[in-house]
């Protein structure tokens, strides 16, 4: 006899089985596991994943402290709040991150979260099992694996690293490393969903205003809808576009991702948001009005202690202190960018993200100079081909480190290449 579950096939989720093998920080976690147990004096420097290391600012914590206060106090305390965010946070963002840039969000167009990543994981909830999604190449791994696990990126091709059902939009070096407009030619699929991170994780790319113009219109031409993650905004330098809201005609096709998590330092107390138009339509329906039904469904809010220290990024105070650890992140950037070129390497990024994004020496495999840099010099990066086969050849470095550990790295580096 059998079990109840073997009884009754097709009650899993099958398309978990169909993930590639283990999750790209998982593996590096390993070899440096192995590594470290073999090499127990070893200094390691881990310039590789993508978290942050300063504190939280002052005018972060203060807040949240009185926050802490309110809570323990029956006249102030705050059970279950509105699922979509306090109105004194959704007032601080359209003023603070929209209006400032002319561009027109309201703030029931602002849905505040606990992050980015469940928020772009979440948001195909709104589509059919078989919309077609867009991705670029490399990518930040969420956007694929979500769509992969709902169903709507078909089966894994290991020799080709690709997902049968998705469409690659490739970044390479020639097009510096932005997506090329997916050709709605014939026999072509056109996507539903495009998905774009500027500026990018992880070659570090942005983009202007008349490339991402040209998306808005293809976008607003075929259809479709664009995912605009914009999570490394903060981190622009150059005058380029910090939403894609501030581009015409965006909030006929577009939704966007922000997080606080690189911006001010919460990837540990997690908030972020989400903008979706009014006038984002399809077949008739307000993607508005679906998300705020997803999300007063299936979420209970952002903590209210936690919406506090996020609003108080927009006081005087808390814009100079966050930028001051975004200052000290880019200079990391900097010095990485510089040491890189002194070594001989070609380098992008590191300008308007955290991001380096360097070509591997001799045509080296992404992952045999991970183990070259970490056998040789006790660095540790991420394999460009880790994020997508348009990776292979290239790996990525971050800002995130001390600034002590990212000199010391490069110290270790210089004229070895
Ligand atoms: N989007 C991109 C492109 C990211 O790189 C990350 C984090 O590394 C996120 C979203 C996730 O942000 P959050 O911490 O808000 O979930």
């Amino acid at each position: 006899m059998g079990t109840y579950t073997e009884n009754r096939p097709g009650a899993i989720n099958r398309n978990y089985a169909k993930l590639p093998g283990s999750y790209l920080f998982s593996e590096i976690g390993r070899r440096v596991a192995a590594y470290s147990e073999e090499n127990p004096g070893a200094k390691i420097i881990r310039l590789g994943i993508g978290d942050v290391t300063r504190p939280l600012c002052k005018a972060v914590t203060d807040a949240m402290h009185a926050a802490v206060d309110e809570m323990g106090n029956e006249m102030t305390f705050k059970g279950y709040g509105p699922e979509l965010g306090y109105p004194f946070l959704r007032e601080a963002i359209a003023k603070g991150d929209y209006a400032i840039r002319g561009a027109d969000i309201g703030i029931d167009e602002i849905f505040v979260s606990d992050g980015a990543k469940c928020d772009c994981a979440n948001i195909s909830d709104l589509f059919s099992a078989d919309a077609v999604m867009a991705v670029c190449d490399p990518v930040y791994p969420v956007y694929v694996d979500s769509n992969a696990m709902a169903g709507r990126a078909g089966t894994f091709d290991p020799s080709t690293g690709r997902w049968s059902d998705l469409v690659y939009m490739p970044c390479t070096e020639e097009t510096g490393f932005l997506p090329v407009i997916p050709d709605p030619g014939e026999g072509r699929k056109i996507p539903d969903v495009i998905w774009l991170c500027f500026p990018n994780n992880p070659t570090g790319s942005a983009i202007t205003r008349e490339e991402l113009t040209k998306w808005v219109n293809f976008a607003n031409e075929n259809g479709s809808v664009i995912m605009y993650d914009s999570a490394y905004e903060a981190y622009i330098s150059e005058d380029l576009p910090h939403s894609i809201f501030e581009i015409d005609g965006a909030r006929e096709c577009a939704i966007e991702f922000r997080s606080f998590s690189k911006t001010a330092g919460f990837t540990g107390t997690r908030c972020a948001y989400t903008v979706v138009p009014r006038t984002l339509k399809r077949e008739g329906a307000s993607l508005n009005e679906m998300w705020a039904r997803r999300q007063s469904t299936k979420f209970n809010g952002t903590p209210y202690i936690t919406q506090r220290g996020a609003a108080a990024v927009y006081s005087p105070e808390g814009r100079t202190q966050i930028r001051e650890n975004i200052e000290y992140y880019m200079s990391n950037a900097a010095i990485i960018r510089q040491g890189l070129i002194d070594s001989g390497f070609t380098v992008f990024g590191g300008v308007n993200a955290p991001y380096i994004w360097l070509k591997t020496p001799d045509g080296m495999k992404s992952w045999d100079f991970f183990d070259h840099l970490m056998r040789e010099f006790q660095i540790i990066g991420t394999p460009g081909s880790g994020f997508g086969p348009c990776g292979e050849g290239y790996f990525r470095l971050t800002a995130f480190g001390s600034r002590e550990n990212t000199l010391e790295a490069m110290d270790r580096i210089k004229g070895a290449f």
